[in-house]
């Protein structure tokens, strides 16, 4: 098993202007709520309680930086997609994640999660498509793959990298229930930050 990520929360904020100004690189995990966003945090972490912060009411809305050593971060955005969100809610979602995914330099990785069980909803499909269209770096994380039956796994796993514009062996299937690909997806993330695997 590999090193488990030593996040550590910092702060919540409202403004990507208002994040710490480390300078050092960063990945960012967005998806729609329910996605499995905390579940997957918590696992690469292996600390169950850690991405309640993010849960915590008046944080739900909010960027909750989390600092990885100190020359790393991680980032989780909140969930988009609320069915019923109020248009308060939704009117200030699109302005803050769009300013901070566009604008955040220290960003060298995006995780986009879509559910492995359902695939990718219209909600993702925009996401993919915009964060495509303006060259960011990002990767697909399909959760829940024990929810997949294997029977059908192979054609799963074509469909939803078909929709989702991406290679099949470009899409990171993990299990934040089951453990399957925590690792691999540990390993890819100190990559991307530049870590030693043992940070
Ligand atoms: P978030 O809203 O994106 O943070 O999603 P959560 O992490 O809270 O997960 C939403 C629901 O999906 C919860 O009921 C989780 O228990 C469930 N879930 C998350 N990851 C997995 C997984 O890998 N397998 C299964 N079977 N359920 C999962």
């Amino acid at each position: 098993m590999s090193t488990p990520l030593e996040l550590q929360f910092v702060t919540s904020a409202a403004e990507f202007s208002q994040l710490p100004q480390t300078g050092v690189p960063e990945i960012a995990v967005v998806g729609r709520s329910n996605v499995g966003k905390s579940s997957l945090i918590n696992a690469l972490s292996n600390r169950k309680g850690l991405a309640r912060v993010s849960k915590t009411p008046g944080r739900t809305q909010l960027i909750n930086y989390f600092s990885l050593g100190d020359t790393a971060a991680v980032v989780d955005l909140p969930g988009y997609g609320f069915a019923n969100a109020p248009a308060r809610v939704r009117a200030t979602w699109q302005p803050m994640i769009e300013g901070y995914l566009l604008g955040r330099e220290e960003l060298v990785m995006i995780l986009v999660l879509v559910d492995g069980e359902i695939g990718p909803t219209k909600l993702d499909v925009q996401m993919l498509e915009w964060l495509q269209s303006y060259d960011r770096p990002c990767t697909v994380v399909a959760t829940k793959h024990d929810k997949v039956k294997s029977a059908v796994r192979d054609k799963r796993k074509r469909e939803l990298a078909a929709k989702s514009g991406v290679e099949q062996r470009d899409v990171v299937w993990v299990s934040a229930a089951k453990n399957v690909g925590i690792d691999n997806l540990r390993t890819l993330v100190r990559q991307w930050l530049g870590l030693s695997s043992d940070r």
